[in-house]
This record gives structure tokens, sequence and C-alpha cells, in this order.
């Protein structure tokens, strides 16, 4: 097989774009050539400041829609030329996690983008059990947001039943965003909490909670005050979804116990997704319900990548979506 063109992370915060051997499929594989890579805050956090799942050298990338043009023996189901969006995840099956339907939380979880190589290249060799078919007439951009809508879904649902719950949810980058509009979608009244007034103004939220209690708070921001201004506005037996983690130096705070105690609320972490929120949240854009469009602000290039690492440090943009 040939060479592609892909963004190699070589050591943290150190990048190019160059070419690399393309890996045919083994066993059990299926070859995707890339058609769009979503951006997110967390590529930011790899590249520049490194990651706890992160071995480098690494060509990072894990919201990733393409189509298959080739499939290993044993990857049967799929053709050449079918749309699939990629679960970035390949789980062991068989531990207590991945029994207990959290294989995010696998023993043995390879995260592409992370631990093996993702989408930020013209193509991507995956397990053909981590890819899923998009829905006909779903447009592979918006197929895209497939992973970061299922990590909202697994965080809401870790927030337990939703319907009539009232919800604060911290951050309105796309993020923050798209777990408002799943809130909605599954019966909840969501408000976001964004003191950036630009932000604000684009998704109709408020300054801060200002001593209201919300039943669930989540926080889609790595802001220690947020958390802060979160715990403080718990409702009795209110939920604190830890959604945005903080930088390491950053990540102890003080919780007052009794408060847990005297009003029975639970503090619960949230770190990725499961297959099947990709299967939920893929249905969930096709059938409408979620609406994404709006949320592309920029569709770039591969070779563009430094100046949408800087977009996504000034919080000039909503979803920037790239293509190889
Ligand atoms: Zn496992």
């Amino acid at each position: 097989m040939g060479k592609m063109k892909c963004i190699m992370v070589h050591s943290v915060g150190n990048f190019n774009v160059g070419l690399s051997a393309i890996r045919p499929p083994a066993e059990g594989e299926v070859l995707i050539r890339v058609e769009w890579t979503g951006l997110c805050r967390t590529d930011l956090k790899l590249i520049r400041e490194g990651h706890r799942d992160l071995i480098l050298p690494r060509i990072p990338g894990e919201e990733v829609v393409g189509s298959i043009c080739q499939a290993g023996t044993g990857a049967g189901g799929f053709k050449e030329g079918d749309r699939v969006y990629v679960y970035p995840g390949v789980w062991c099956g068989e531990c207590p996690a991945c029994r207990a339907g959290a294989e995010n939380l696998c023993r043995d979880m390879r995260i592409m983008g992370f631990h093996r190589d993702g989408g930020f290249a013209e193509y991507v060799t995956v397990p053909a059990k981590s890819v899923i078919a998009v829905p006909q007439g779903l447009n592979s951009d918006h197929a895209v947001f497939a992973e970061p809508l299922s990590c909202c879904l697994n965080a809401l649902e870790l927030g337990g039943a939703m319907m009539g719950k009232t919800v604060a949810i911290w951050g309105a980058g796309p993020a923050g965003t798209l777990l408002c509009r799943a809130a909605s979608a599954l019966g909840a009244v969501p408000v976001c909490i964004e003191p950036d007034d630009r932000r604000r103004h684009g998704i109709d939220g408020i300054k801060s909670t200002a001593g209201r209690k919300y039943d669930l708070c989540i926080v889609a921001v790595g802001s220690t005050s947020a958390y802060e201004e979160a715990l403080k506005s718990l409702n009795s037996r209110g939920r604190l979804v830890v959604f945005s983690g903080l930088r390491p130096a950053k990540s102890s705070m003080s919780v007052d116990f009794n408060q847990l105690h005297y009003f029975e609320q639970t503090i619960v972490g949230a770190y990725g997704c499961a297959y099947r929120h990709g299967i939920l949240a893929l249905d969930f854009i096709h059938s409408g319900r979620i609406i994404v469009e709006d949320l592309i602000t920029h569709r770039m290039p591969l070779e563009e990548l430094e100046t949408a690492l800087g977009l996504v440090e000034e919080r000039q943009c909503m979803k920037i979506i790239l293509w190889p």
C-alpha cells in the first residue's frame, strides 16, 4: 500500500503535516477513507499539553466519518463504499466494565487518536466491530457529531432520568450546546451558564445561576470556579456530573460533605462514551431531534490544523471539521 497525508504528533507541542504508510487492514479490521474528522478541545489539550491516554508518536483525531475502502478477513457485513462512523474505542468485551456496558472504562481500552492512530489523515485502519453505518440520508458532516454527542448522552445517562428535570450546563461551546440540545430532546429543561457575553448570546443562556437550584448540574468547561458554582446550585437529591476534566495542578477542590449528606446529593464523573451511544447519537441527528448544522463554523483542510487549534484556544469558533 502507498503513503497517505497525515498529521503526526512527534512530541507534546510538536506536530507536522507529513506522509505516513497506509496500514492495510488485518483480520477483523477495515480501512477507511476519511471524509471528515471533527476537532475538539481534547485535541488541543492532547497536542499542546499531552494527555493521560496519549502514546507518541501519534496521528490524532477521534471523531471520524468516512467510507470503507477495504475490509480484512473476518470483517464481514461491510462493503467498499459504505459510509461509517467510527466509535473511537477498542474494548475487550470481557472485563467488569465492558460487561456493565461501560466499555469506555475497559481495563484494556485503546482509544483512536490516543493509543492508536486516528483520523487526522487520508485513511485510518480500525476494527470492524467499532464502526457503525451512517444512516442513508444523513450527511457525513452531520454524522461526525456522533462522537461528541455520544459523550453528552453518556453524561446525561449518568445524570439519571431526564424527563421534567431542571438541568444547568456550564459552557456554551460545542459540548455545552450539544448537552443542552440533548437534555431538551430527552425531556429535561436545560439552561446554559456562560459568563462570556459573545458566547452566551448564541445560546440564550444566563451569566450565572444567581442562587437558583437545579436537579442536575453538568460542567462542560475546565474551570474550577464553574465547579464551585455548580456545587452551590444543586437541589436536594441533585446530581453534579463531572464532564470536563481540570488541569492536573487544579483538579483538587474542597467539597462540603455535610452538604452532600444533608441534601442527599451525588457527584458523578463522565468520560467518553460507549459504543451504544454512537448508535443513539446517529439516530438523534438523523431524525432531526438534535440539530447540528448551525454548530459547524469552520470546514478546513488538514494543512490548516495550526490555525484551527488557535481558533479553538481563543474560543473563536464552534465546531471545526477538517478534511484530509
Ligand atoms: Zn473490557
